[in-house]
């Protein structure tokens, strides 16, 4: 049954369909690149399935005796480039260093292989052992590129793509191997067998490649949006939902959970500024005061922007000492500096802090709510100051 399947399908045809289906699926990760000014990743493994496909479809085509040699030479050329291709893609989107001598490697080896066969040395199983040789490099380098992914959000599909490029890599030994009757299951089998599951699983693989590369593609950008979404517009710092989820994603990974300090942050007389130097001059005075933050603040404290000129501050692991010496240091530096706004006038701003302890297991609105608390007593006993709750 299985047998008369394999034997009714035969190589030309499946060459073509995967031509097409290849040039498709670079169609597609094309618009995907194209839609997107980040994406340039996308467009090369557009570039990648492109080339896959041209190498396809002149293995495909019938041609007359003049025109076997060009053909060949594209066939040998396409892959190799789309090999680089695939390769340079995955570097770009991962972020990471560029190897040129490894793409100029695996495309020099299969035109080293065509220049062989045409004009030195006539070896059809030296041909095909060194265009397995570029192939088994590519998913080689492949393989290790896909490593580290340059988000934790695609870890997933990074990991489940080096599987598949394990296994492809198995394929390709096992079936150039045997096409050039260098391993010992030749004996047994048809080569045809070879051939066509060879044809097959490059097909399976190819397909899985691209499903992988438009997957990670929109990974990514729901990855973006989230950032977004966490993300306050004007400071760059965290918005009050980016706060609340890395707390909760901080109390999900510490094991039996560790206390932290707050420092509820505040402008004083945020409303007198906008008034006197406009909208605009209050804006640039939001952006200087998270550029302190972010300037005094250890790593590992979360700095937030949770409302108009309102900011949480979560220190995690130290005293409430600790947190109201970071917030004195702030409050010191705003009252030391004069800020000058786009048309040159100068302003002068402070602001209040009150400062809580929060125990590990509780909310994070209890703790704030306490910071809160000792913040409107720094305003009630006259502002430009800390108060520890
Ligand atoms: P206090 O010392 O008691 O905190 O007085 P305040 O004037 O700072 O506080 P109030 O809450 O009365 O005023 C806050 C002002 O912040 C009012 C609002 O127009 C302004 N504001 C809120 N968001 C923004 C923003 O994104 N940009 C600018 N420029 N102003 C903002
Ligand atoms: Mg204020
Ligand atoms: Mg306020």
């Amino acid at each position: 049954m299985l047998a008369q399947i394999v034997e009714s399908i035969d190589i030309t045809t499946l060459a073509f369909s995967r031509g097409l289906m290849q040039l498709m699926l670079g169609g597609l990760l094309l618009y995907l690149g194209s839609r997107d000014q980040g994406a340039r990743g996308a467009r090369l493994w557009a570039a990648g399935f492109l080339f896959n496909g041209l190498s396809l479809f002149v293995f495909a085509l019938d041609l007359p005796p003049l025109w076997e040699t060009p053909s060949r030479i594209v066939n040998h050329m396409a892959l190799g480039v789309s090999s680089a291709f695939f390769l340079a893609g995955f570097w770009k989107f991962g972020k990471q260093p560029g190897r040129l001598s490894l793409l100029i490697l695996v495309v020099a080896i299969p035109a080293f292989s065509l220049l062989a066969w045409e004009w030195l040395w006539p070896n059809a199983r030296m041909r095909i052992l060194t265009t397995a040789s570029s192939q088994a490099l590519f998913l080689l380098v492949l393989q290790h590129s896909l490593a580290a992914p340059p988000r934790v959000e695609l870890a997933t599909i990074y990991r489940r793509l080096r599987l598949v490029v394990i296994a492809y890599l198995l394929l390709v030994v096992w079936g150039y191997g045997s096409v050039a009757e260098v391993l010992p299951t030749t004996a047994r089998v048809d080569i045809g067998y070879h051939r066509l599951l060879f044809s097959g699983g490059s097909l399976l693989f190819m397909l899985t490649l691209a499903v992988g590369c438009l997957a990670l593609q929109f990974a990514l950008l729901a990855a973006r949006s989230d950032d977004l979404a966490k993300t306050d517009w004007l400071t760059g710092l965290l918005n009050r939902r980016g706060l609340f989820q890395a707390v909760s994603e901080r109390q999900a990974n510490s094991a039996e959970g560790e206390g932290q300090s707050l420092i509820a942050l505040d402008i004083d007389h945020f409303k007198q500024i906008n008034d006197r130097y406009g909208h605009a001059a209050g804006d640039h005075v939001l952006q200087v005061l998270a550029g302190h933050l972010r300037a005094l603040a250890d790593t590992g404290v979360l700095v937030a922007r949770i409302g108009g000129e309102e900011f949480s501050i979560l220190v995690p692991d130290k005293p409430a000492e600790a947190a109201a010496a970071l917030a004195e240091r702030v409050r010191r530096r705003c009252d030391d500096e004069t800020v000058v706004c786009s048309d040159g006038q100068p302003i002068r701003f402070t602001i209040s802090a009150g400062v809580a302890e929060g125990a590990a297991v509780e909310p994070l609105e209890k703790a704030l709510a306490r910071a809160d608390q000792a913040l409107y007593e720094a305003k009630r006993q006259g502002r430009n100051q800390v108060q520890l709750a």
